[in-house]
């Protein structure tokens, strides 16, 4: 098996597949002097994926709904309304990067993985019973190597999802998103771990996203014709910040970033021996935090098909369904659900704003409701959905 990246879906799926015996060769193009390196994403980690692997972190079993501009608490979501759905009714704050500087570990240190580093996927080709991928090593040469099927978990900008001209259909958002990282703790003001909080100016996400020592990251929209450096100046990450919950002092800002939302996903999710997992399928906005765990979770789906087909128990028509049941999930929860959480925290009609803060607070306050509402935010309804489809 080739897999191409080793970012927390290649990983996964290599790790899952080595555990059967099955030899893979995972292609990552950063080396060890700069994996570490890479711009902060992903944190929160969902109860459905706690069930796959079980990283350390902050344990968050609440998150909040709150109106900016009422200075209000909407609504508060306690996972424990789960805990007969799943052994983790909690989500867990561990970085994307802390995840793949663990597994990177694991993976290296296991005899059925070819951890090759600082080696760069450029193309490849296959024929009815085999793949070649076709790489650029650490010394600079082209090389070729060969596997039954080729996955890519390359991340958005997948060089197997453009060579084999399958459309990214959906959209990228005009606007930027603005992270700044912050040395402060957001809960002596009455904040959760996870904040999502609706305003009709400046909607924004605050996370506690490590600690102790406690950082939180705090998400705002920016406009288009916004200079990247303007808004990442010293100061006008301070007066954000001071607009957003003033203060006596100045935040310790920690590091701010910059970036761009896409609302994607891929019409195939499979071609002959090729086949896309993770973000090189389907692109989502953070606000849900669906991304990397819904990626993980193709990985573990499509880890369990490769199994079955490597050991002669299945035939390629297990990649169908594997398509047939990401692509489904893709389009109906991640998207779906990504793009309504953006419009909600958005809105600016002031009566739809009631109506949606009323709608958020009777679900919280119902339990029948409450659950079915954490069901779909967890993934664990989209789960569930997958297993059904043939
Ligand atoms: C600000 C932000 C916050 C987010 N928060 C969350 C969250 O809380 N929860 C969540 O679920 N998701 C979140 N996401 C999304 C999440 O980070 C991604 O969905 C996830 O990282 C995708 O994993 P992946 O393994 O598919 O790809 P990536 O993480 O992009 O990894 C791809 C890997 O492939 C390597 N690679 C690429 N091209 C090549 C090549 N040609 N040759 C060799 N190697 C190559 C790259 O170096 C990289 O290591 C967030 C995203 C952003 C931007």
């Amino acid at each position: 098996m080739v897999v191409i990246g080793a970012g927390p879906v290649g990983l996964c799926l290599s790790l899952a597949l080595a555990q059967e015996g099955i030899r893979t060769c995972l292609i990552e193009a950063l080396g060890d002097d700069n994996f570490l390196d890479q711009i902060p994403r992903a944190g929160t980690n969902h109860p459905a994926t706690l069930e796959m692997f079980e990283p350390r972190g902050i344990i968050a079993p609440i998150f909040h709904y709150w109106d900016r501009s009422e200075h209000e608490l909407v609504a508060e979501f306690d996972h424990a309304h789960l805990k007969d759905d799943t052994r983790f009714p909690y989500v867990l704050q561990c970085e994307r990067i802390k995840i793949v500087e663990e597994a990177l570990k694991m993976a290296k240190a296991h005899p059925d993985i070819d951890v090759r580093l600082e080696t760069t996927f450029t193309s490849f080709e296959q024929t009815a019973d085999k793949v070649i991928a076709r790489v650029t090593n650490p010394a600079g040469e082209d090389e070729a190597i060969e596997g039954r099927y080729i996955v890519s978990g390359e991340g958005a900008r997948s060089l197997i999802r453009k060579d084999l001209d399958i459309e990214f259909e959906g959209f990228t958002y005009a606007d930027r998103t603005l992270n700044i990282e912050v040395a402060y703790d957001f809960r002596k003001h009455g904040y959760a771990e996870r904040n999502y909080i609706s305003d009709p100016i400046e909607w924004s996400n605050l996370f506690h996203w490590k600690g102790p020592p406690d950082r939180w990251r705090v998400h705002f929209p920016t406009r288009p014709e916004d200079d990247p450096d303007e808004l990442q100046r010293p100061q006008v990450l301070q007066a954000r910040l001071q607009a957003f919950l003033p203060k006596p002092g100045d935040y310790e800002i920690c590091g701010s970033n910059l970036y761009t939302v896409h609302q994607r996903v891929a019409k195939k999710f499979r071609v002959g021996r090729a086949i896309l997992a993770g973000d090189s399928a389907h692109v989502n906005s953070p606000i849900g935090a669906m991304g990397m765990n819904s990626g993980v979770h193709d990985a573990f789906n499509l880890a369990g098909k490769l199994i079955r087909i490597m050991h002669n128990e299945a035939d390629d028509g297990e990649l169908d369904r594997y398509e047939r049941q990401r692509r489904h999930v893709a389009v109906k929860h991640t998207q779906a659900q990504t793009m309504r959480n953006k419009r909600l925290l958005a809105e600016q009609d002031p009566a739809i704003r009631k109506r949606n803060n009323e709608e958020l607070r009777r679900t919280a306050e119902d339990p029948k409701l409450a659950r079915a509402f954490l069901l779909r935010s967890s993934l664990i309804e989209s789960l569930r959905e997958a297993e059904q489809i043939a």
